[in-house]
C-alpha cells in the first residue's frame, strides 16, 4: 500500500458528529479553568487541552447495569478516540434515593471495565451536589429576570393546569407574581419555611408550546431530606431536567450524550443554558454577567441498549433484589455489572459487545449471545483448562494392581494448562484406581451412536459383545466390564479394566482405537467444588415487554448447584480465576464464597451457544 487512504469512514453516527465538530473546529479555543465552574472560572483558565469533554452521569440509586456499560464505553471510549476527557459525574440531585454505597460501587466498576477519569494530572470525578450554590443562584437570577416564579399551586391542580397533547396548558394565577415576590418566596423555600410539596419553582416559559416540556417546567422543589453528601445544608433540590445541563455546562461538555427519552428535554436543555450563558439586563437597570461560559454543551441522542433475557431498569432490578429472587445486586445472574462479573464476565467481552452495536437513534435489542460471543472468545485465549466432574460417578479399575504391579500405585498425568499456551506450563494430577466420571459418559441402554461406557451386552446370537471402550483423557484407555446397581435401581458403581500400553503420549497411544474420550479426576486427588450453573433468569428473551412483570416469568432452573470433584490442579487458585472445564464450559472461582479448601466455581457460559444456558 502507499499513502494512507481516505480516512476510515466513522463507524457510528456520534464519531461522525464528533468528528464534523473537530473538522469545523466547533470547539477549538474553549478554555478550561481546570477544574468545574462558571463562566469567570473558565475565562480565567487556559485554552482546554482536552480536544472534547464527555461525561458519564450516573444517579447513585442502584447499581450499574449492562445498559450503562453501553454509555461507559461510549463516553469514555469516544473521549479516549478523540484526545479528549471523560468525566465521571454523580448526579446526586435526588437526595432520598441515593446512598454512598451505591457511589462506591459505581467507582469501582467503571475501573473495573477499563477506564478512569485521571487526565492532564487531575481527577475529573465530580458531583452534582458541589454544584447546588451555583444552581441556587441561577435560580435566583431567573426569578429576579422574570424568567422564573414559585407555584403554590397544589400538585393535582399543576398536572391538570398543564394540558395535554391536544389542550394547551393554562397558567397558573402564581405566574405573573411579580420578581421581587417571587424572590421571597423562593428564599423562604429555601431557609426550610415551608413544607415538601407546598410551592415549586418553575421555569416561565410556555404554556401553551407543543412540547409539554417548555410548559412552564419546574425546577426546584422542596424536599426536607438528608443528601448522602450535603447532609441537612438544603431542603430544596434541583430538578434532574434543570441540574443536568447546568452540570454539564461548568464542566464545559461538549457532547452531552443520553438515551432517547431526553430528545423532548433538549429544547429546555438548550433554553435554560442560552438564558444563563447570556449578559442580561435588570428591570431595575443592573447589567449581569453571564454566568455560563461559551461555547454550551450539546445535547445528543443515542439509543438505549436492551440485552434479551435481561432487564435494564434499576426499579425493577431493586425489586428482584429486595424480594430476594435473586442474593443480591451481585447475584451471578443479574445484568448489573457486579453480577456479571462475578459470573466470569470480562470487562474486554463487555467492551467488545459494547464497540460491536455501535450507537443508532433508535433503542436496540441485542441477543445475549452477542455478549456471550464475545465473552468466549476472550476466554478461548486466557482460560486455564481444568477436567471437572459435575455429576460424579464413580469408576472402578479392576484390574490396576495387575497392570501396575501394585493396588496402591498412582499413575502421574499431565496435560497442558493451555492448549495454544505452552508458556503456561503443564497441570499434573494423578491417575488412580478409582475415579470419578460424569454420570451421562455412562449407559446401561445407550442411545444409538453413543460412543462412551456401556456395559459387556448379551447379542441375539448368543455372544457376548465387549464392554465400550473409552480413552480417559491424558490417561489411559478403559473397557467397561460391568457395573452395580444401587438400592433405588440406578447405577451406584461402573467397573472397567485400564487396556495396558495406551497411555497418552506414549508410543502405544494409537494401538488401540477408541471413538469416545472423557473426562475424569482421581479419586485420591480429587478436589471437592461447589458449582452453580446458572441460566436465563427469565424465560423470555423480553422479560418486560409491553410492561409485564418479569417475575411473572422467572426462570425456575436459573440456579442448580451441584457438588462436584475438580482436577487437584485448581487448588491453589485465586479468586476470580477463570477455568476452562473441558467439555462443559466457562468457569470462575466465586469472588465472594471461593477460599482456599473451599472451592465454589460458577458458570460463566457454555462452550456453544445455546446448550444448558
Ligand atoms: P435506570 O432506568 O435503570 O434507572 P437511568 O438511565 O435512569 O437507568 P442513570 O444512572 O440516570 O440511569 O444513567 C446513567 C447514564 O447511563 C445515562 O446517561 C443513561 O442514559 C445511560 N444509560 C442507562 N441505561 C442505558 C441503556 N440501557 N443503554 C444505554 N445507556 C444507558
Ligand atoms: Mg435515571
Amino acid at each position: 500500500m502507499s499513502e494512507a487512504g481516505p480516512p476510515a469512514k466513522p463507524t457510528h453516527f456520534l464519531r461522525a458528529l464528533i468528528e464534523q465538530d473537530l473538522a469545523a473546529g466547533t470547539w477549538d479555543g474553549r478554555r478550561f479553568g481546570g477544574s468545574p465552574g462558571d463562566a469567570a472560572h473558565h475565562a480565567a483558565g487556559p485554552v482546554d487541552p482536552a480536544r472534547i469533554r464527555t461525561r458519564f452521569p450516573p444517579e447513585p440509586n442502584g447499581y450499574l447495569h449492562i445498559g450503562h456499560a453501553k454509555s461507559i464505553c461510549l463516553n469514555f471510549g469516544l473521549a479516549r478516540d478523540y484526545g479528549g476527557i471523560c468525566h465521571l459525574r454523580f448526579d446526586d440531585t435526588n437526595p432520598e434515593k441515593e446512598e454512598q454505597e451505591y457511589v462506591d460501587a459505581i467507582v469501582e466498576m467503571v475501573r473495573w471495565l477499563g477506564f478512569d477519569w485521571e487526565a492532564g494530572g487531575s481527577s475529573h470525578l465530580y458531583h452534582a451536589s458541589d454544584y447546588f450554590d451555583f444552581m441556587y443562584l441561577a435560580a435566583e437570577r431567573l426569578v429576579e429576570r422574570g424568567l422564573a416564579y414559585v407555584d403554590e399551586q397544589t400538585p393535582e391542580q399543576m398536572r391538570a393546569s398543564r394540558g395535554d397533547f391536544a389542550t394547551p396548558g393554562t397558567a397558573s394565577p402564581f405566574r405573573d407574581r411579580a420578581p421581587a415576590d417571587n424572590l421571597a418566596r423562593l428564599r423562604e423555600m429555601r431557609d426550610g419555611r415551608h413544607a415538601d410539596g407546598a410551592m415549586v419553582l418553575r421555569a416561565k416559559i410556555d404554556m401553551a408550546s407543543p412540547n409539554l416540556n417548555l410548559r412552564d417546567p419546574a425546577i426546584y422543589r422542596i424536599k426536607h431530606a438528608r443528601h448522602h453528601a450535603t447532609g441537612d445544608r438544603w431542603c430544596i433540590y434541583p430538578m434532574y431536567t434543570y441540574a443536568h445541563p447546568i452540570e454539564d455546562a461548568l464542566e464545559g461538555i461538549t457532547h452531552s450524550l443520553c438515551t432517547l427519552e431526553f430528545e423532548d428535554q433538549r429544547p429546555f436543555y438548550d433554553w435554560l443554558l442560552e438564558r444563563l450563558a447570556e449578559p442580561a439586563t435588570l428591570p431595575d437597570g443592573r447589567e449581569l454577567a453571564p454566568m455560563l461560559r461559551r461555547p454550551l454543551p450539546r445535547q445528543i441522542e443515542f439509543g438505549r441498549l436492551n440485552l434479551t433475557y435481561v432487564i435494564t431498569s434499576k426499579r425493577r432490578l431493586k425489586a428482584l433484589v429486595d424480594d430476594g429472587i435473586v442474593s443480591g445486586w451481585d447475584d451471578p445472574r443479574m445484568p448489573t455489572l457486579a453480577g456479571l462479573r462475578r459470573r466470569g464476565y470480562t470487562p474486554a467481552a463487555i467492551r467488545q459487545m459494547a464497540d460491536d452495536t455501535g450507537a443508532s437513534k433508535t433503542n436496540i435489542w441485542v441477543d445475549h449471545a452477542v455478549l456471550e460471543g464475545a465473552l468466549r472468545a476472550d476466554l478461548e485465549g486466557k482460560a486455564r483448562r481444568a477436567m471437572a466432574v459435575l455429576d460424579p460417578l464413580p469408576l472402578v479399575l479392576t484390574n490396576w494392581a495387575e497392570v501396575f504391579g501394585s493396588a496402591t500405585h498412582l499413575e502421574p498425568c499431565s496435560a497442558p494448562a493451555h492448549p495454544q499456551r505452552p508458556e503456561l506450563g503443564a497441570r499434573r494430577f494423578h491417575l488412580g484406581p478409582e475415579v470419578w466420571i460424569e454420570r451421562e459418559d455412562f449407559a446401561v441402554d445407550p442411545p444409538k451412536g453413543y460412543h462412551r461406557l456401556v456395559p459387556p451386552r448379551m447379542q441375539p446370537d448368543g455372544t457376548t459383545a465387549p464392554g465400550g471402550r473409552v480413552r480417559l483423557k491424558y490417561g489411559y484407555v478403559a473397557e467397561c466390564t460391568g457395573f452395580d446397581r444401587a438400592d433405588d435401581g440406578g447405577v451406584a458403581r461402573v467397573h472397567a479394566r485400564i487396556v495396558p500400553d495406551t497411555k497418552s503420549g506414549t508410543p502405544g497411544a494409537d494401538a488401540v482405537k477408541v471413538k469416545g474420550t472423557i473426562g475424569w479426576v482421581a479419586a485420591c486427588d480429587a478436589m471437592p467444588a461447589t458449582v452453580h450453573l446458572y441460566e436465563h433468569l427469565f424465560t423470555e428473551p423480553q422479560p418486560d415487554a409491553g410492561g409485564r412483570d418479569p417475575r411473572e416469568v422467572l426462570n425456575p432452573a436459573s440456579l442448580r448447584s451441584v457438588q462436584a470433584w475438580v482436577e487437584p490442579s485448581l487448588a491453589g487458585i485465586e479468586a476470580e480465576t477463570h477455568v476452562q472445564f473441558e467439555r462443559h464450559g466457562y468457569f470462575v472461582a466465586d469472588r465472594r464464597e471461593h477460599a482456599p479448601g473451599h472451592a465454589v466455581f460458577n458458570r460463566t457460559t457454555t462452550l456453544k451457544d445455546g446448550r444448558g444456558r
